[in-house]
């Protein structure tokens, strides 16, 4: 069976010495693994189409066992990235979070469009790394059915304070008058103002907010946080994209 969809390619792994293995966020079927024939041929079209960082209108041959990518066309290229080495290496991270995180096969309309976004932010605006960086992790984990509780204070109600805390465990807010023990990240107004616009606002405006200083470190180390509590394991590419972000 034949089929053609638009996917985003994440990951590249070379099979014997002409052929690759790719894995792909495709629109129809969710995350899959395809292979593609010749990929080593470097003046080919199917074999730039699918490269790490683009997304392509592609035709699948769906074999017993495995996906076969036999036609590809470039809808947008984001290896202009490959210029900036930060935005690189972060954009590597975006692609790993969804290679380990989502199920297979299963389609995600709405986090395929998230990591799109994100990428074309990261690419085409001069919008801060660590802010497109904290609104994907957020965004993802809300998507994925980690959505955490942040209309108010957990104890007291209260819908904001000069200070609030983000409990990592019980995904919940709390104000630092009730505050007690757990791991949490404190949150000035503007960064608890930052976490609700990632995880609530439409999606057409998820990057149209601005926070800077510390609020968006504040902001930062929560999303990280917070994703890496749930998800469980550790993420290679974010270890690289930190060492490259410290050395700039
Ligand atoms: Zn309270």
């Amino acid at each position: 069976m034949r089929f053609t969809t638009d996917g985003l390619i994440l990951k590249e792994q070379t099979i014997k010495e002409k052929d690759k293995l790719v894995t792909v966020f495709t629109r129809s079927n969710g995350l899959i693994r395809c292979f593609v024939r010749n990929a080593r041929n470097i003046k080919s079209v199917l074999s730039s189409s699918t490269q790490p960082l683009n997304y392509s209108r592609l035709s699948i041959y769906e074999g017993r066992d495995s996906y076969i990518i036999d036609e590809a066309d470039s809808i947008a290229m984001f290896y202009e990235l490959r210029e900036d080495l930060e935005k690189l290496s972060l954009a590597n991270y975006f692609c790993e979070v969804c290679c380990r995180m989502l199920p297979d096969g299963q389609p995600a309309d709405e986090l395929l469009s998230l990591i799109l976004n994100s990428l074309y932010v990261l690419l085409n605006t001069d919008k801060h790394p660590l802010l497109i960086k904290s609104v994907f992790e957020l965004r993802f984990m809300g998507v994925s059915g980690f959505m955490p509780d942040i209309l108010c204070c957990c104890e007291c109600g209260d819908y904001e304070a000069e200070k609030m805390y983000f409990l990592l465990n019980e995904s919940k807010l709390i104000c630092s008058r009730c505050y007690k023990s757990g791991d949490a990240c404190p949150l000035s107004r503007c960064a608890l103002m930052g976490l609700r616009t990632a995880l609530l606002t439409d999606p057409k405006r998820l990057f149209a907010f601005e926070l800077e200083g510390e609020s968006l470190y504040q902001l930062a180390d929560c999303a990280e946080k917070f994703l890496l509590t749930h998800s469980e394991q550790p993420f290679p590419s974010l270890l690289l994209y930190k060492d490259i972000r410290n050395m700039n």
